[in-house]
């Protein structure tokens, strides 16, 4: 029988599993602590626990942990990029971003991605699996502990469609935030999705603290769906429907996220039909000069990204630019995956 994946139990689910071999409820919150809040991945380091039921507890779970295959320093900012080896031999990637407040860290939901976005490196290398509620929630703890930090903030932005993995990623979502465990507030977490409309329907129920980002990319349908595949799915008025309910359903405003690609979705016009589709919703609109993918031949003016920002902002759309960080490092997602895969 294949051992049981304890990272991605919550405490109830590991009462119920130690009850099974006969043991007491609390036993469950202890080892949960173990876990979650000491962070020992090694039964046999659980001091205030019997060896005979550490023994049974190696038997029976494991500890899914992940091997830094590389860890990327930039020079310029501080930015550090992990590629982690997962116990199948498949690769993610991770980035630690340092901002002033403190440090936010960028994690993968999947190995690889099905959403074929054209600028996206990720789309380029596949999709393969999705990533266990573990293998999220472990890029986080061992990250930390390897750089001897504690982050402030998460953004699932990494390899991977998070709604694309929705329940693995929502059990994620109930460990990181668990009130005996790590006990993050979600509203240090941005979940970004490309658009798959249903999924955001569901998640505007379970009306989460966390910030909803959406990869826009184009206020334009036709063009949307050359650069964005799902976008011949769900469409920009689909999409857009289900923004506002979402920001009906949980009072929490949404960030549009925006790729400025020269020659792509750049121009004034363009500026001013995103602004016309976000008049009146209760958003944020944050501009990304794309990063350079070798395969691609996309580019941005870092000029034109800011023209376009006050073009919007004359418009009344609350526009930032997304400070570039690692750009020595490669920390364009899936960049280092995709290399690691070929070699
Ligand atoms: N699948 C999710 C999350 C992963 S990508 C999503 O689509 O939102 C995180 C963000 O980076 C998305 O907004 C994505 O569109 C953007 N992105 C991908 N490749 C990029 C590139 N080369 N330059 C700039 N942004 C990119």
């Amino acid at each position: 029988m294949d051992k049981i994946d304890i990272l991605s139990l919550d405490l109830s689910e590991l009462e119920t599993a130690l009850a099974e071999i006969g043991e007491k409820r609390f036993r469950a919150k202890q080892i949960f602590q173990w876990l979650h809040v000491k962070r020992v991945f090694d039964f046999d380091k659980m001091t205030d626990i019997s060896i005979q039921l550490r023994q049974r507890l190696n038997e029976i779970f494991c500890i899914n942990g992940l091997f830094v295959q590389k860890r990327l320093e930039s020079s310029m900012d501080n930015t550090v990029k992990y590629l982690y080896r997962l116990p199948d031999g498949n690769f993610v990637e991770t980035v630690l971003m340092e901002y002033s407040y403190g440090y936010s860290i960028c994690v993968s939901t999947q190995v690889g991605c099905k959403m074929g976005c054209r600028f996206c490196a990720s789309a380029i290398a596949g999709y393969v699996r999705d990533l266990a509620p573990s293998e999220i929630l472990m890029q986080i703890y061992q990250t930390e502990q390897d750089a001897g930090i504690r982050v402030s903030g998460v953004v699932l932005m990494g390899i991977g469609e998070p709604l694309d993995n929705y329940d693995n990623v929502m059990k994620f979502l109930e460990l990181i935030s668990h009130k005996s465990g790590n006990d993050m507030s979600l509203r240090h977490l941005s979940l970004s999705t490309c658009g798959i409309v249903p999924k955001i329907y569901d998640l505007a129920e379970k009306k989460l603290q966390l910030t909803l980002c959406i990869s826009l990319h184009s206020a334009d349908n036709d063009r949307r769906s050359e650069i964005m595949p799902v976008n011949r799915t769900y469409n920009i008025s689909e999409l857009l429907k289900a923004c506002r309910y979402y920001i009906e359903r949980t009072g929490r405003r949404i960030t549009f996220e925006y790729a400025v690609i020269d020659g792509v979705n750049s121009s004034d016009s363009d500026a001013d039909r995103l602004a016309d589709l976000l008049r009146g919703i209760n958003c944020h609109v944050n501009l990304i000069p794309v990063n350079k993918v070798k395969e691609r031949n996309y580019s941005t003016a870092r000029s034109g990204v800011a023209d376009f920002a006050k073009r919007l902002g004359k418009r009344g759309i609350n526009a930032t630019v997304r400070r570039t960080l690692g750009s020595d490092i490669e920390a364009a997602c899936g960049q280092l995956r995709r290399d690691a895969e070929k070699s």
